[in-house]
């Protein structure tokens, strides 16, 4: 099953991507994730990627497509995978079309999770991330069991930078800009599915897996 999720910055596309790789035995591609683990160990890459990234602007396609092509061919992706917070740009999917076409392959679904962004503010100055292995909490809906520490990995969580408000506006106009567009996009190609994403988290992943196995 080869899946992508859309939807605003702090939709709920990773909380909901992370549970339906584990569901599936899938691996969860987060592209955001693999710019923050390059600018973690200060590669090249992650230099460059933390320029745009903290502006709240988009890391361009060059660096991005080429990235995301490689990892979807490797083995573990046999079965299937789950994106999220790529495609971000027209030009994105139409070269995730173009390398699937080439071995004869398709995406599934893509699901967009549809938050206003009224309630996207609070989401983002409320969510902690930790940058050691991932996962993401609410300090309101979805808190850690101890309070700054991440359930899974024990390490430290943190607001990322690019969550300030003056951030999140622009990642915002950015995203009704340069990837709503896919919407239509998707749904031309016949594979877009919505949830209301401003239900709890555990009805949207219901929600979610109610379309998927439709
Ligand atoms: P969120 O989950 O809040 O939407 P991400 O972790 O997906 O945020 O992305 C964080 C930042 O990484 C984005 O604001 C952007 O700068 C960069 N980024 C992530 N994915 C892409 C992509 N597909 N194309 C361009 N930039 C990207
Ligand atoms: P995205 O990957 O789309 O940027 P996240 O999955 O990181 O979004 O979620 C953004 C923030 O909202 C996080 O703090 C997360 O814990 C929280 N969140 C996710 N889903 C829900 C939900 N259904 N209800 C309330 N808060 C949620
Ligand atoms: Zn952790």
């Amino acid at each position: 099953m080869k899946i992508i999720m859309l939807g605003a910055p702090g939709a709920g596309k990773g909380t909901q991507a992370k549970q339906i790789a584990d569901k599936y035995s899938i691996p969860h591609i987060s592209t955001g994730d693999i710019f923050r683990a390059n600018i973690k160990n200060g590669t090249e890459l992650g230099k460059k990627a933390k320029q745009f990234m903290d502006q709240g602007l988009l890391v361009p396609d060059e660096l991005t497509c080429d990235l995301v092509m490689d990892r979807i061919q490797q083995d573990d992706c046999v079965n299937g995978f789950v994106l999220d917070g790529f495609p971000r740009t027209i030009p994105q999917a139409e070269a995730l079309t173009a390398a699937l076409d080439n071995i004869n392959q398709k995406m599934d679904f893509a699901v967009d999770v549809d938050v206003p962004d009224e309630n996207i503010v609070n989401r983002m100055g409320g969510r902690r991330a930790c940058l050691s292995c991932g996962a993401t909490y609410h300090i309101v809906s979805i808190p850690t069991k101890v309070e700054g520490i991440c359930d899974r990995c024990g390490s430290e969580v943190v607001l990322r930078e690019d969550d300030k408000p003056e951030t999140v506006q622009k990642r915002l106009s950015v995203y009704h800009e340069q990837t709503q567009p896919l919407i239509d996009y998707y749904n031309n190609q016949g594979i877009l599915k919505s949830v209301d994403g401003t239900q709890a988290m555990d009805k949207v992943f219901a929600d979610i897996i109610a379309i998927l196995e439709k």
